[in-house]
């Protein structure tokens, strides 16, 4: 699968997050299955923001996109996600982008003007696919371009020539660089070859991104991604969040406050194509719902029963059937072969939860002890890790857990790194939460 990623020029906000942990879930549940997932994510290091932050800053584009793309991979790693395979950078595939302009260029689908290169999208069958729309009316709903050069104004650049100052790179048209639609066609093709199965990303990138990139697979008579999935945005009181209108919140801020999983918990609780709303009382109430995990763990002893490695390319498929209830894993199953019902999957989970514990009141061991097995498999197959807590932390590690809390009550982050960094190199892994540092094995 090839999901859009990031344009390295900001720190990423909740909305990345959700749409990450969208396709982390669903790589994980592939895998789960049996099915060896290969994941592809581009980094997009060269756009017209990148070259605006860097102005701003008085800093080249390379070193903006090299900090926010290290701010990037932070984040995900502590929303517990597993790394894509690939990360190709749009700056390593010039040359091939280079190579698919002429090659569009030759097959009388694009034209060059005094700005760039433009794809003809009245050229390409079935353009509008994505967007649910046939050309006739987008084009009746495109604004109007100041751009007189262009021959319709959903045409788009697939080559952009350089203003002054501008990073550039040397094309038969001149110094320019490509158009971001360019990118992710000749990467996924690129890396996971023609008919992949899947291209993901925000419900935001279907129409015009994806269209576009789609629109150049065809014109150049090659066969494109065979699904596309799109995830449902972030609200923020009822409106979809988002930079422009002032309603962000950063990524790395709401891990500050709240737990990783409670984040994931909370994404999982929606369809993936529905909006989730984020606000104190939804993030408080998933917190609640994980306690509740955490609690089954704590009297089970069943946390971190399932371990996802990565080998070289490939995702091993684990399957611990044994000790788990078939009816319950086909159930499962069931609720997410249908269209990833992850709400449907949890409520489940949930349920085995509740059942576990009347089992174990009823003094039925056995079948309680099975049942908190199965939905902390299930759970972890989700990405969902159930801790039994870090009771066995020994003296000198609660100490450092302790001042490290200190250091960030008295907001010396140079210390509560220094001694995160000390945890860590003890073997520990350190987490913030409401309620201060966790750390586990
Ligand atoms: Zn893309």
């Amino acid at each position: 699968m090839y999901v859009c990623g990031p344009t390295v020029y900001d720190v990423p906000h909740i909305g990345h997050g959700r749409a990450t942990l969208t396709f982390d879930i669903l790589r994980r549940y592939l895998s789960f299955i049996g099915l060896r997932v290969h994941h592809v994510a581009n980094i997009t290091d060269v756009d017209d923001n990148i070259i605006k932050r860097a102005a701003e800053l008085g800093r080249t584009e390379p070193d903006v996109a090299a900090e926010f793309e290290a701010k990037w991979w932070e984040a995900m790693e502590a929303l517990g996600e597993l790394r894509p395979h690939e990360t190709p950078h749009a700056t390593a595939y010039i040359e091939h982008m280079v190579a698919l302009v002429t090659e569009l260029l030759a097959k009388d689908v694009a034209y060059e003007t005094p700005d760039g290169v433009y794809l003809e999208v009245g050229k390409v069958d079935g353009y509008g696919l994505l967007a649910h729309q046939p050309l006739e009316s987008l084009q009746a709903g495109a604004r109007v371009e100041a751009n007189e050069a262009k021959r319709s104004p959903l045409d788009f650049a697939v080559w952009k020539k350089a203003k002054e100052g501008e990073p550039s790179w040397d094309s038969p048209w001149g110094a320019g660089r490509p158009g971001w639609h360019t990118e992710c066609v000749v990467m996924s093709l690129d890396l996971l070859g023609e008919g992949f199965d899947l291209h993901g990303g925000g419900r935001d990138l279907a129409f015009p991104h994806h269209e576009n990139e789609r629109a150049q697979a065809v014109a150049d008579h090659k066969a494109f991604a065979r699904h596309w999935m799109h995830n449902g945005w972030v609200e923020v009181e009822g409106t979809k969040m988002s930079k422009s209108l002032g309603n962000f919140t950063s990524l790395p801020d709401m891990l500050e406050r709240c737990d990783a999983r409670a984040y994931r918990l909370l994404v999982l609780r929606a369809h993936y194509r529905s909006p989730i709303e984020v606000t104190p009382d939804t993030v408080a109430d998933a917190e609640k719902a994980l306690a509740r995990l955490d609690a089954l763990a704590r009297r089970f002893g069943v946390g971190d029963l399932l371990e996802q490695t990565d080998e070289g390319f490939v995702v091993e498929g684990t399957a611990p059937a044994d000790g788990i209830d078939p009816g319950a894993l086909a159930a499962f199953r069931a609720r997410l072969d249908d269209d990833l019902d992850t709400p449907g999957a949890l409520a489940d989970i949930f349920e085995l939860v509740t059942a576990a514990h009347s089992a174990a009141d009823a003094g039925g061991h056995e079948t309680a002890e099975t049942l908190a097995r199965t939905a902390a498999v299930l759970a972890a197959a989700l990405g969902l890790t159930l801790r039994a807590d870090a009771a066995d932390i020994d003296e000198a590690t609660a100490a450092l857990v302790t001042q490290r809390d200190e250091a960030r009550a008295a907001k010396d982050f140079a210390r509560a790194d220094a001694l995160r960094a000390e945890l860590t190199a003890l073997g520990w892994t350190v987490e913030d939460t409401p309620s201060g540092t966790a750390v586990r094995r």
